[in-house]
């Protein structure tokens, strides 16, 4: 008997995340977590991008966190680039700390009964064909139908699967650091032989510095302290000005790593225990919570037994590549911040092509997620890409799509045309919505697309099914998403 359906090692964003989406669907689901409580010591990520907000507003929970964050038009890919244009609710980047988006998942969480264990780490497991056998440094262990390792990028989770994590090693290792500083410091950024190094204002007190510098090499095996900053300090400025009182000095590199697979039997793995990359780009925090809604519904319907556990597999072949681009993306951003004449002289052709339309929406599509496209088949350019947040008539009025997501079911938007769509045998889980939409179908990236006459939208908001004036492959599209029809 398990003590939990789904067992979740680690309550970062990813396991937040994952919890939520597991919690909504009904399903018996606990997180294991290593930290007291769901402070976060240090700056890490530093806000949010368009198509994570998009999946927050799928929840309807997006407002949390947009009333306390800053709105900016732009991502980051060696130059600023301009998103404002992007077609969607949401093209801007979210500027908000780590801290304050794990406090408002894990608020979130709670609401949704999600049940934390705290103050303990997973330390094995073992699985069979029924479950897994999880140990915890309490000494007590838990058994669950499943168990994610949203552990972070030294997953134990991942290495007792004994899943590689292959990739490159790391070529640069910074440096970062909050404290306080007696003098006033170079605030900015200031470039050697080494790259570009960085003291920018904190927000907690007129003095209080964030500092990012290059180190000298790579390979580290001791933890960072603050005489190591210190010392880089005067490195590259030639004064440490008197820094003093550091509530965080850690070390960072441009390692790049991927799980050789998402899942090894009943174990799966998601967010920086799946991948780990450098920050450039801010994508890390964006990437797991997309993970995270991507296997969350599956493994609901694999619990409840409507969906067989081949459904998990497409996890993988859906994600993987995902991360893969990513993590593509970041290695090319990272060597176009090589300090040397050559990797400069490409930079400014760089900067060229992102000035022009077609290359900057390209990059603007990669780097907010919203250019992401599954497998799911040939055929309408919908297929496989997130559903736009239109505002469709309805019966009962007008109403944006992604409030039809909230509670993470599937539906289907009947916008006419197609006639009546009898899906009798999926109604328990499968909502059909008859409704009119007039205007233009817009998608990042791709431009202006066909009207379809109706659309399977699965709950992670992207499109399964289009319908193009029949129901040509409906009941193949709802099967395998969704399960077999229930008998009539
Ligand atoms: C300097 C820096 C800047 C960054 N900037 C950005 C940015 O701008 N944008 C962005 O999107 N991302 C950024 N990131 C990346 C982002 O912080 C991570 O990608 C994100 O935190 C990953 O979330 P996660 O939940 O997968 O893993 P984590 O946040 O690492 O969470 C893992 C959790 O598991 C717990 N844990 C670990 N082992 C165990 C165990 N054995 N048992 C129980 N619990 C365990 C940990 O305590 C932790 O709570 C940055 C990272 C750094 C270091």
């Amino acid at each position: 008997m398990a003590d939990h359906a789904v067992l979740i090692a680690g309550a970062g964003p990813t396991g937040l995340m994952l919890a939520a989406e597991l919690a909504i669907a009904g399903i018996d689901v606990a997180i294991v977590e290593r930290r007291a409580s769901q402070e976060v010591i240090g700056s890490r990520a530093r806000g949010i991008h368009s198509r994570t907000i998009e999946i927050l507003d799928q929840r309807g929970v997006a407002e949390r966190f947009v009333s306390e964050g800053q709105k900016h038009g732009f991502v980051h890919f060696h130059v600023p680039i301009d998103i404002s244009d992007l077609p969607t609710r949401h093209p801007y980047t979210l500027g908000l700390l780590q801290k304050h988006i794990e406090r408002i998942l894990a608020g979130w969480a709670d609401e949704l009964g999600v049940t934390i264990h705290r103050e303990r780490d997973v330390t094995g497991f073992t699985q069979d064909e029924r479950g897994v056998n999880v140990t915890l440094s309490d000494g007590t262990s838990l058994r669950a139908e499943y168990l994610v390792g949203c552990d972070g990028g030294r997953s134990i989770v991942r290495k007792i699967a004994g899943i590689d994590f292959l990739g490159s090693e790391a070529t640069t290792s910074w440096l970062i650091a909050e404290a306080t500083m007696s003098e006033e410091p170079a605030w900015g950024f200031r470039s050697d032989a080494l790259g570009t190094h960085a003291i920018g204002r904190m927000d907690d007190g007129p003095m209080r510095a964030g500092v990012v510098l290059i180190e000298p090499q790579v390979g580290w095996d001791t933890e960072p302290t603050l005489r190591d900053v210190s010392d880089a300090l005067v490195r590259v400025y030639g004064t440490d000005f008197g820094i003093h009182d550091p509530t965080w000095v850690s070390r960072f590199t441009d390692a790049t790593r991927q799980a050789a697979t998402y899942r090894a039997g009943r174990v799966l793995l998601a967010g920086d225990a799946a991948h780990v990359h450098p920050p450039v780009g801010g994508m890390g925090l964006n990437l797991g919570v997309q993970d995270a809604v991507n296997l969350g519904w599956k493994l609901a319907q694999v619990i409840r037994g409507t969906s067989s556990d081949t459904l998990l597999d497409s996890y993988h072949a859906e994600r993987h590549p995902v991360g893969a681009r990513v993590l593509k993306n970041t290695m090319a951003h990272m060597a176009l911040r090589r300090p040397d004449d050559r990797s400069r002289a490409l930079g400014d052709y760089v900067a060229e092509f992102l000035s022009m339309d077609g290359p900057r929406n390209r990059m603007a599509g990669e780097i907010t997620a919203l250019d992401v496209h599954y497998d799911v088949g040939d055929g309408h350019p919908l297929l496989g890409r997130r559903m736009p947040d239109l505002e469709v008539a309805t019966a009962d009025g007008s109403l944006r799509v992604y409030t039809l997501l909230h509670d993470a079911r599937p539906v289907l938007l009947n916008l006419g045309g197609s006639g009546p769509l009898d899906i009798a045998p999926w109604s328990d889980r499968v909502r059909s919505i008859d409704a009119t939409y007039d205007d233009v179908w817009e998608l990042p990236v791709i431009g202006v697309v066909a009207a379809p006459s109706a659309v399977l939208i699965r709950p992670d908001g992207y499109v399964a099914w289009v319908g193009e004036r029949n129901d040509a492959g409906l009941v193949d599209a709802l099967t395998r998403w969704f399960g077999s029809g229930a008998a009539r």
